[in-house]
């Protein structure tokens, strides 16, 4: 038998059986880290929403005023009738909150890697990547025809011992790392990373999709435009602390010309709406002029990992490691039958035996809930045990 119904069944049967199984279950965003899920309300630790701007008024009125303005679809691709002024707007904000001379704006952070690492390098060139890295870093990364190869998490020693193997066989490099890594919150040894860039005649790209918007960690400051100028690119989200959605590249202003010009996913998908792109542009403007909400909501993580003996987070991040799937899906539904909604991240969005509850801050939270959270997290752990 070969029918896509039977073939779709087996799967989900696979996938059930792994403890794999992904569900879409209806979700409304109230606001004020508020989500309601099978009919009851729960306060959210899912979202990534880390400054509560998808539901700030301010950002709302920009979208609903975009919308009357310019409509709410851009039409075409941004090559053709899709670039409202918006954009040059939103891009040169961009530029300006990372310190680069340019920005470019895709319609997602997944396109936006999607798009970039093909227009870096090709099948004769190089790309390590940290295991860790998310998806569509790797998605680029095969998509470019380079070949790929894995570095073990943050290991700079294990980093440069494939350069020296693999760098001379190869025209380019390019080294791929998460700024802050989505599913366990820690960083990447940015300096270090540029400094084997400059040693092995290589390229960074970055992915700061849990970063923008929340505060600089003081021990390990982003490298200077100095430092980084001609090797290095950062990518990130407008989907995240920007409560809209959208991605951005910036880096210096011949690159970012290049990847404009033949970035396959910039150039054959249509344009942001353009209520998006003034969403978009709004929250950034908050997000400079009230530097509090990225201060708080990592405190707010903060407090939740003191209370629960983990290792200070350097952003809003924490994971509470269960290692198999069965144990972080109960943690998860027991917690939900609490009130609080925290999602069981499963493979392969991390590695086997790694899964884990994933807990993301943002200001709206209240210290109060936080520390209901972490009690009921002791009460379900100690229980289990
Ligand atoms: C969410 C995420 C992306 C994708 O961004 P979207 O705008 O949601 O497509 C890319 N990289 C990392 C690390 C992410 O967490």
């Amino acid at each position: 038998m070969s029918l896509l119904t039977d073939f779709a069944r087996a799967e989900r049967h696979k996938q059930e059986q792994a403890c794999r199984l992904r569900q879409l279950i209806s979700t409304r965003r109230l606001g004020g880290a508020v989500v309601e899920r099978h009919g009851r309300q729960l306060i959210s630790f899912a979202c990534n929403d880390y400054l509560g701007l998808s539901h700030h008024p301010a950002v709302i009125q920009a979208a609903q005023d975009a919308a009357s303005r310019y409509g709410t679809g851009a039409g075409a691709s941004r090559l053709i009738t899709g670039e409202h002024p918006l954009y040059e707007m939103l891009e040169n904000q961009l530029a300006a909150l990372t310190g680069a001379d340019s920005a470019c704006v895709f319609a997602s952070g997944y396109l936006t890697n999607l798009g970039v690492i093909p227009a870096l390098t090709g099948p004769r060139d190089l790309i390590l990547a940290d295991r860790l890295v998310h998806a569509c870093l790797l998605d680029g990364a095969r998509l470019s025809g380079a070949d790929l190869t894995r570095f073990r998490h943050n290991d700079m020693a294990h980093l440069e011992a494939l350069l020296q193997k693999h760098r001379a066989a190869h025209r380019h490099c390019l080294i791929l790392a998460d700024h802050i890594y989505s599913m366990d919150g820690d960083a990447a040894p940015l300096p270090a990373l540029l400094e084997l860039c400059a040693d092995y005649n290589s390229w960074l790209l970055t992915d700061h999709a849990h970063s923008l918007g929340l505060p600089e960690d003081p021990a390990a400051p982003l490298p200077s435009k100095k430092a980084s100028e001609g090797r290095w690119l950062a990518m990130g989200t407008l989907s995240k602390a920007a409560g809209a959605a959208g991605g951005y590249v910036c880096g210096e202003k011949d690159i970012i010309a290049h990847i404009r010009r033949t970035a396959r996913s910039l150039v054959y998908t249509t344009a942001l709406p353009p209520p998006t792109v003034a969403a978009a542009s709004k929250a950034l403007d908050i997000m400079q002029a009230e530097p509090w909400r990225g201060r708080t909501a990592q405190a707010h993580a903060q407090l939740f990992a003191q209370q629960m003996d983990l290792p200070s987070p350097p952003t809003a991040i924490v994971p509470w490691m269960t290692g198999e799937s069965e144990a972080a899906l109960a943690l998860s539904t027991a917690l939900e039958k609490a009130g609080f909604f925290v999602p069981a991240i499963r493979p392969p969005t991390v590695p086997p035996g790694q899964a884990r509850l994933r807990f993301a801050f943002s200001c709206d939270h209240d210290p109060d809930s936080i520390t209901r959270l972490a009690e009921e997290l002791k009460r379900l752990t100690t229980h289990h045990l």
